[in-house]
């Protein structure tokens, strides 16, 4: 690979006929559903924070307490260290901020534009499809959102906005340094309304209201031509990989799986082993 993330021609051309394949599949669907998993952002310079290594790398504080990404983004850590798990999850927010979408995600939107309708499914926080113009009604955010808080015991059902700019840490400890947002209804402490691991309590209403209004989507592009294409989603959690597999049979297609190292699935399965923005780039030109 060369700096920029682009492989080397051979690469490229050892996916050549999937490449094709699945740019046809794009070009001739009147519809579009995107699935998309932590590798879709990836090269958009946002860590990959399952490998250790790389969580390390941009944590030290949690290499020196010698947790991993699993660990401090999980509900029971929220509760045992509630100051760090704030500033991890400021930290994140600023990641994502700091960075821009890749213009694969601009080059998924014009393909998007040019079709009937689109769906987007994605396990990732990061808003990127809302920042490039996906129709945030037509996005499906499976890990919640954390543009909304919820409370930690939870108290209620309730969620409501959060201002970020309120809220600092310190990027050596990790710790959040100003006093983390309390539930306005008990008091309690109050977190991101985003699924984590071993999360009990997280509200997954606003997911689940996103969940049936793309259940009646799906239901309304029975007959047409839909590509069901699905961008680093890893087996690590299954769930949008699990998902497309469904789709892509329900609607008689081959999934299309771009993913560099988990390309792998069913015989339908068109699986290309390449980073999501080389794929990306590559089927755009072929589609011109
Ligand atoms: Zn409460």
């Amino acid at each position: 690979m060369n700096d920029d993330n682009t492989p080397q021609p051979w690469a490229l051309d050892a996916h050549r006929e999937s490449l094709i394949w699945a740019a046809n599949i794009i070009e001739k669907a009147d519809v579009l559903l995107i699935g998309a998993g932590a590798g879709m952002s990836v090269d958009s310079g946002v860590p990959y924070f399952r490998s250790k290594r790389g969580f390390w790398k941009t944590y030290p504080p949690a290499e020196k307490l010698g947790v991993n990404y699993a660990d401090i983004a999980s509900g029971p850590w929220f509760h045992q260290d509630p100051a760090m798990s704030w500033g991890f999850i400021l930290h994140c927010k600023r990641l994502f901020e700091q960075h821009e979408p890749h213009e694969g995600y601009h080059i998924l939107k014009r393909w998007a534009d040019s079709k009937e309708t689109s769906w987007v499914y994605t396990s990732n926080v990061d808003r990127y499809f809302h920042r490039v113009g996906f129709q945030p009604e037509r996005i499906t955010e499976i890990h919640g959102s954390d543009l909304r808080l919820q409370c930690t015991v939870p108290c209620c059902r309730e969620t409501w906005d959060v201002d970020w700019s309120t809220l600092d840490m310190d990027e050596d400890t990790l710790q959040l340094t100003t006093p983390p947002p309390r539930c306005p209804y008990c008091n309690e402490l109050a977190r991101p309304n985003v699924l984590m691991f071993c999360d009990q309590r997280w509200i997954g209403d606003a997911t689940r209201e996103q969940e049936n209004r793309m259940t009646t989507w799906l239901n309304a592009q029975r007959g047409k031509s839909v590509a069901v294409i699905e961008l680093g989603a890893g087996t690590i959690v299954p769930n949008v990989r699990f998902q497309f597999e469904r789709y892509a049979r329900a609607y008689g297609t081959r999934l299309i799986r771009i993913n560099l190292s988990e390309p792998q699935g069913n015989e339908d399965t068109l699986g290309i082993a390449l980073p999501a923005l080389t794929s990306l780039r590559a089927m755009n030109q072929l589609l011109l």
